[in-house]
């Protein structure tokens, strides 16, 4: 059998490659370092951990990344398994040695049978594949290949019925890509689908925001797809509380630019909310928290400013502040965005950041089972997918390499339910939460926002009747149950 070729040795080609092994298919697994240096790596190790050295919560009960810890050890997780006997104490979150951990990483794929490392940059997609011409045809037209490659199918009949079923690369490069790799992919993929910038805005739970403070509409009623004039929520400052919130832009405190980040401008198009507020009192007023067209309902006319929020995911459960990418660091971020009227008890699901990143328009550009359209034998898999966090890209890698297993041995596909973990970040990155359509798609990490909703348990296991938190952890608990059930059913029915 042809190996599959897997490009990057970080947290989503390590468990790539080992899922890929460990189901009886050889695998090359191609990385740079220690011949070519990224910015943030600092050792030759596979899955280096680049600066924290903590997983998150462990607890699968209350959190969606404890439930994705416990999800990854279910399918035999070589970064869960690396991280239990590398532990060290940091309370209910999974915190490791950083070495320890990824020694233990590397010396089981440089042990495994069916592995070979390769130190290699690889420079471009097809450095590993045959050139194919009507593959390249269709780049700019993602999706022209969906008849000829069924996404789900077992195997790829037409793929192998053209004889080139038996070439198949996962790039899991991530977000520090090499320049020369950056470069072959937004050519083949086109200009706008290969972010440099992770320009997060910070995203609220939606149940978290108080109507009796905000509104719902679009700005001058504009109707949007279906008639909805409604698509915003907008929440309203008076003068005072304007000003209050521009000083507190002003003085909250602010992450420094990394060195190598100091090089990379920003985009007039997504300045940081302080980068504005630092330019005179006013300028939020015109840019992001402009008044217009707005009507505030309860007062029956225009607020001094007003802050937006666009609706982040299908379900309806996540909101994105309009235009506030932000570097303020976290502790800051969450003081000075709860002085949004309608915002004071939010509960954040990603706080907001500017750093160098390289992730792909991924629901336009990947299929279900993470394949890039316009050219199936390739995938991607980790960061650059557009998810956020070590346990994420991990889980992502998992996901391509047994996906790309199951391709590889004829057996169909099926991605885990959406209720699951692993589930809800495939539906992330492959389209099947995003609202806003292009343009919208930004990295996440896991959480129950992606998760379909769920009925709140109303009262407890003693008969009692649950109050705000109380019901907040019962339906965590609900999600993360329904989440391990369905798991099970379709691990035992693969
Ligand atoms: P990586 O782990 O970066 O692995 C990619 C691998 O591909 C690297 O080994 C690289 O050398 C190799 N490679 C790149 N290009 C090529 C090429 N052309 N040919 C061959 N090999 C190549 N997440 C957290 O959860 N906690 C944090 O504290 C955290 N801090 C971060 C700090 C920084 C500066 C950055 C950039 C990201 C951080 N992240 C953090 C986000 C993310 O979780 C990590 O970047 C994570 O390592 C991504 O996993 P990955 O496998 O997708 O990429």
């Amino acid at each position: 059998m042809k190996p599959v070729h897997v490009v990057g040795g970080g947290l989503a080609g390590s468990e790539a490659a080992w899922a890929l092994a460990n189901a009886g298919v050889p695998v090359v697994l191609h990385e740079m370092r220690p011949l070519v240096k990224t910015d943030a790596h600092h050792t030759e190790k596979f899955a280096e951990l680049v600066c924290s050295n903590s997983f998150r919560s462990d607890d699968w009960r209350g959190n969606a990344v404890g439930l994705l810890h416990e999800e990854m050890r279910r399918l035999g997780s070589l970064v869960m398994a690396s991280a239990g006997p590398a532990q060290v104490p940091a309370g209910s979150a999974l915190a490791v040695d950083r070495d320890v951990f990824s020694d233990a990483v590397t010396a089981a794929l440089v042990a495994h049978p069916l592995i070979t490392v390769e130190r290699e940059e690889i420079k471009s997609l097809d450095q590993l594949l045959s050139v194919i011409p009507d593959a390249r045809s269709a780049i700019r037209d993602p999706g022209a290949n969906d008849a000829l490659y069924d996404p789900l199918g077992p195997g790829s009949t037409a793929l192998r019925a053209s004889g080139r079923d038996d070439e198949s690369i996962i790039f899991a490069t991530g977000p520090l890509t090499s320049p020369s790799l950056a470069d072959s992919i937004r050519n083949l993929t086109g200009e706008d689908s290969l972010a440099f910038f992770d320009a997060i805005a910070p995203i609220v739970h939606a149940d978290s925001i108080d109507f009796d403070i905000a509104w719902k509409q679009s700005r001058y009623d504009k109707e949007g797809p279906g008639g909805d004039k409604a698509a915003y929520v907008n929440c309203p400052m008076d003068e005072v509380q304007y000003v209050a919130f521009i000083n507190a832009l002003n003085a909250g405190a602010k992450t420094e630019f990394k060195e190598w980040e100091k090089n990379t401008p920003y985009f007039e198009g997504c300045l940081p909310i302080e980068v504005m507020a630092e330019r005179g009192l006013d300028t939020l007023r015109f840019g992001p928290m402009k008044p217009v067209g707005l009507l505030d309902p309860r007062v029956g006319k225009r607020a001094h400013a007003v802050v937006q929020l666009r609706q982040d995911n299908k379900l309806g459960t996540l909101f994105n502040i309009v235009g506030f990418q932000t570097k303020l660091k976290y502790g800051a971020q969450e003081e000075i965005f709860r002085m949004i009227p309608g915002l004071q008890n939010a509960r954040f699901a990603r706080l907001g950041g500017i750093h160098r990143n390289t992730f792909l328009n991924s629901p336009k550009l990947l299929d279900g089972t993470l394949r890039l359209r316009a050219e199936p034998r390739v995938r991607f898999a980790g960061q650059v997918t557009g998810v956020e966090g070590y346990v994420e890209s991990a889980a992502m890698g998992m996901m391509a390499g047994r996906f790309a297993a199951a391709e590889r041995l004829g057996r169909a596909i099926e991605p885990p339910p959406a209720t699951t973990a692993l589930g809800a970040l495939i539906a992330h990155v492959t389209g099947g939460h995003i609202a806003g359509g292009k343009g919208s798609f930004q990295p996440m990490n896991v959480n129950f926002g992606l998760f379909p909703e769920i009925a709140a348990p109303t009262h407890g296991a003693d008969g009692k009747k649950l109050k705000g938190e109380e019901r907040g952890r019962a339906k965590k608990l609900a999600m993360a149950e329904r989440a391990l059930q369905d798991l099970n059913s379709w691990l035992t029915a693969a």
